[in-house]
């Protein structure tokens, strides 16, 4: 029995070894494990939470490698399920000198699209409190049914649904099948992250007030749009505001939207009043902020989502701030 499920992709980063180049220029490549809903798992169990990820990868090398990543994590890995059919997906990624993210990816079909229903651990979901995933599942088939499925079973379940799109626009053939694609699952989360531009992709609005006004829903909780380093903003039925972000040198900010997510959920799970009491979600949006800007100071994703011992540490430094 876990507190939480997340469920999608997982997949391997090939980054370069230098930085600020294009991926036409990389001299070479380090692989490193990806994947958002699996980067949320391994922040989670850092914390302190009990994490299950459900999902599918290459019955390869890379696929065994990402099974050992979040096994040593801690995150229960035992709804992973490993295809003969098709390859663990790869993602060549490279922040260029001019500060924008180029992706490449091979995924022609990989193993995570051809994740089936009949795949799903319904047993984990079953006794779990809350279930996260993202929108890349749900570009192709058979991914988008089982993560209908795997959705559908949790709010039967009764669990909490949360959901961060994690727009890459890459992935969906075109940027109207994306928006559509992002929303049409929207009226089952309880609790949205979203980032800045997302906001302003699917509304197309630039004012976050505005944008949250007509993304809002009845059956929404909690809203929350991260703002890099400003830190992050929050919507409930009852008040909105605004968290600071933290002052990091940071040196790498892959992984800082899923270090905040592990970060809301092992709060909200660790403190359920924030759901409805403003001083209690401000606590729990701060220390999602410490998690969100400490994955910012070290390479990579899941190596570098902090321990509650770090975060803690760093909360206590930061005393007095924001
Ligand atoms: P995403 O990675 O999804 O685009 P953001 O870049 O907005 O999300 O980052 C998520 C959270 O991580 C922010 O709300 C903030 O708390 C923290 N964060 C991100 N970048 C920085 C930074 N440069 N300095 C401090 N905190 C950061």
């Amino acid at each position: 029995m876990v507190d939480v499920i997340t469920l999608g992709e997982l997949l391997i980063d090939f980054v370069p070894t230098v930085s600020g180049v294009s991926l036409n220029d990389a001299p070479a490549f380090k692989k490193a494990p990806g994947g958002a809903p699996a980067n949320v798992a391994a922040g989670l169990v850092k914390l302190g939470s009990t994490c299950a990820f459900l999902g599918k990868v290459g019955d390869d090398a890379f696929g065994q490698f990402l099974k050992a990543t979040l096994d040593e994590a801690g995150v229960d890995t035992s709804g992973l399920i490993f295809s003969k059919k098709a390859r663990t997906a790869l993602a060549f990624v490279s922040l260029r000198a001019d500060g924008e993210r180029e992706f490449m990816f091979y995924r022609h079909p990989s193993a995570d699209m051809l994740y089936e229903p009949g795949e799903v651990a319904f047993d984990l979901i079953e006794d779990a409190k809350i279930f996260h995933f993202g929108s890349i599942s749900l570009i192709s088939e058979p991914s988008a049914s089982a993560t209908r499925a795997a959705l559908d079973a949790a709010r039967q379940y009764g669990l909490i649904i949360s959901y961060d799109p994690n727009l890459r626009l890459a992935l969906w053939p075109n940027p109207q099948a994306a928006k559509t694609g992002m929303l049409s699952v929207w009226e089952s989360a309880d609790l949205i992250k979203v980032s800045e531009d997302e906001v302003t992709f699917l509304t197309g609005l630039d004012d976050i007030d505005q944008a949250v006004a007509q993304l809002w829903h009845d059956q929404l909780r909690l809203m929350l749009v991260t703002l890099g380093r400003h830190g992050c903003r929050y919507y409930t039925r009852q008040f909105r505001g605004c968290v600071e972000g933290f002052n990091v040198k940071a040196v790498d900010t892959t992984g800082a939207g899923d270090g905040f997510v592990a970060g809301m959920i092992n709060g909200l799970l660790n403190h359920p009043n924030a759901w409805y009491d403003q001083a209690e979600l401000r606590k729990v949006c701060r220390f999602a902020n410490a998690v969100g800007a400490l994955t910012t100071t070290q390479r990579g994703a899941i190596p570098a989502l902090p321990t509650r011992q770090q975060v803690e540490a760093f909360l206590e430094l930061k005393h007095g701030n924001p």
